[in-house]
Formats: C-alpha cells, sequence, structure tokens
C-alpha cells in the first residue's frame, strides 16, 4: 500500500447489507463488489459466514467470495461469528477474516451468545487451524474489538477492559486488533486516548484500522482524529446503507463517498476515483430501491473546478 496513504475498507456489502430487511440478489452484489474495485477500492467485506437462518441476506457469501477473489488487486475480507465461520471462510479462499469480540460482554451474549472466555476460545481454535495452511494460504486474521467506545446495552465500556482484551486477541495469535465503534458512542478524544492505549499495550503495528459509524453525526471527526494518530484504514460503507436501527435518519457506517471526498480533498491518496466511486450507488440504489442510502458528498456533488488543480492536491 505505498502508492496510498489511507486504505478505504469497504464494508457496506457486509455490515450494510445485514442491517436491511431487502435480500440482494447475489448478482447484483457482484456488480457492485466489481463498479468499486473498479473506482480503486483495494479491500471490500463482502459478506459474513453467519448460519443462513439468522442472516439469509449473506447467505451467498461463499459465491460471492469467489467472484471476488477473481478481482484482480482486491482483498477480500469476510466476518466470522465462531470456528465454523472461519472453516468456511478458509474454504471460499477469502484473503482477510475479522472475528468481533463484543468489549461488552452483555453485547457479546445477545450478539454471539458467548462469554468472553467462549469468545477466546473459538479465536485459539482459529488460529491453530490457520497455522495449518501454507502461508500464501492463510488469510490475516483481525480480532475486532466491538462496542469499545460503548454499548447500548452496558453503557459506559471501561477503557482498561478494551486494552485487556487486545492484548488477550494478541497473545492468542491474531495478527492485529481493530476498534470498532459499533453503538456509534465515540467522540475524537476518546478515539485518540484508546488508540494510544492498545498501541501502548501491543504495539503499533497491531492496530492499523478503526471501523467507524455515524450515528451522533461524530463519524468524520471521529476518522480524522484516528488519521491524526496515524492509523492507515478506515471503514466505511457506500452510502452508509444499512442506517442506524438506534437513530433513525441517521447513517450507519460512515459514508464512503464522504470519507473518500473528504480524504481526497485534503491531498490524502487513497486511490479512488471519486466520479467513478459515485456512480456505484446508482447500482446498489436499482437493487434496493427501498433502502435510504445516506451521503452529503452524493447529494451535493463534487465543488465546481475540482480535480483541476488548487484543491491542496499534491500542494
Ligand atoms: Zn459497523
Amino acid at each position: 500500500m505505498s502508492d496510498i496513504d489511507v486504505l478505504i475498507s469497504e464494508v457496506g456489502p457486509r455490515d450494510g447489507l445485514q442491517s436491511i430487511q431487502t435480500i440482494m440478489p447475489t448478482d447484483a452484489k457482484k456488480a457492485w463488489i466489481q463498479a468499486e474495485a473498479d473506482a480503486g477500492v483495494t479491500e471490500i467485506e463482502v459478506g459474513s459466514f453467519v448460519p443462513p437462518k439468522l442472516l439469509p441476506q449473506l447467505a451467498d457469501t461463499a459465491e460471492v467470495v469467489s467472484y471476488a477473489r477473481t478481482l484482480p488487486g482486491l482483498i477480500v475480507a469476510v466476518l466470522v461469528p465462531n470456528f465454523k465461520g472461519a472453516e468456511n471462510a478458509v474454504k471460499a479462499g477469502a484473503h482477510k477474516i475479522t472475528l468481533p469480540l463484543s468489549v461488552s460482554e452483555t453485547h457479546s451474549q445477545a450478539n454471539l451468545k458467548k462469554t468472553h472466555a467462549q469468545v477466546l476460545d473459538e479465536v485459539r481454535k482459529i488460529v491453530e487451524l490457520l497455522d495449518t495452511l501454507p502461508a500464501d494460504q492463510r488469510p490475516a486474521f483481525e480480532g475486532g474489538l466491538s462496542t469499545a467506545f460503548g454499548c447500548t446495552l452496558e453503557g459506559v465500556v471501561p477503557e482498561a477492559k478494551v486494552v485487556d482484551l487486545a492484548r488477550q486477541l494478541i497473545e492468542l495469535g491474531c495478527d492485529e486488533v481493530g476498534l470498532s465503534d459499533t453503538t456509534g458512542y465515540a467522540n475524537p478524544s476518546q478515539v485518540r486516548r484508546l488508540i494510544k492505549l492498545i498501541w501502548a499495550e501491543v504495539g503499533q503495528d497491531k492496530l492499523t484500522g478503526v471501523h467507524l459509524h455515524n450515528t451522533r453525526g461524530l463519524g468524520l471527526a471521529n476518522a480524522l482524529a484516528a488519521l491524526d494518530e496515524g492509523i492507515t484504514t478506515l471503514d466505511s460503507s457506500l452510502g452508509g446503507l444499512g442506517g442506524c436501527p438506534f437513530a433513525p435518519g441517521a447513517s450507519g457506517n460512515i459514508v464512503t463517498e464522504d470519507l473518500a471526498f473528504m480524504l481526497d480533498a485534503m491531498g490524502l491518496r487513497t486511490g479512488i476515483d471519486m466520479d467513478k466511486l459515485l456512480l456505484v450507488r446508482e447500482i446498489v440504489k436499482a437493487a434496493v430501491p427501498s433502502e435510504e442510502m445516506y451521503g452529503f458528498t452524493p447529494d451535493a456533488g463534487l465543488p465546481k473546478g475540482y480535480g483541476t488543480g488548487g484543491w491542496g492536491i499534491a500542494a
């Protein structure tokens, strides 16, 4: 990633689609992923290996993974809730797997029906499985620290607990941890503090990405705080698809188009072509027309004269 400054990791086909009732046809998912890869997005979380009974929206994840693998240069990421999911992800050939561990144990019980000890057990088994694979077939393994900034069930989540679970995940053999504001509770000061605390515990190379939501309108402010600290990967969702069930009118994940615009306008290289990215939205809109899509940049359009210089690009 030496030719880019910031990696935008698109999570819409997973985080967005799992949050809506409408099931997007497999062909539309493929068209979406292809168009976004064509626009220059180099990492996409394309689905989740959860039982189809729980999330019928993502039942075609194996097929979507094998399709996405044919797109040159694209890192194909998936979510897995447990060992079984990781097995399926390996079989399908995902390049990166993320297992979410809710720092709030109440949330963990509600979400995965597992205690921390049980989730950490799954992590141990997954590392054992990955260790049997030849290096070129071994996916990167991230432990996602969800509800790291607060929980809708427990409220305040102690920072010491986040740091402690980060340490345990790395000790068990995760390549990296990720920080997730699952609930949209984070503020920029908290983002800065938690990044520094985790780096002090496990090392800067073990936390390079954050997953932010825009529930209370602080998504981009939080993203900028993370960038200023030195974070290089930011998750976002095209059109903020999925919304937020707790805050009507608010997008869920930060909006890819707005994030890409902010970075591009600041002169940071993302590898993304803004005009092409804004067109990807049409594919998603056509496939799930009843779903709300968010984003200021797509609504307002790019500023007059944008991209012709004088915008601080390559300044
Ligand atoms: Zn999310």
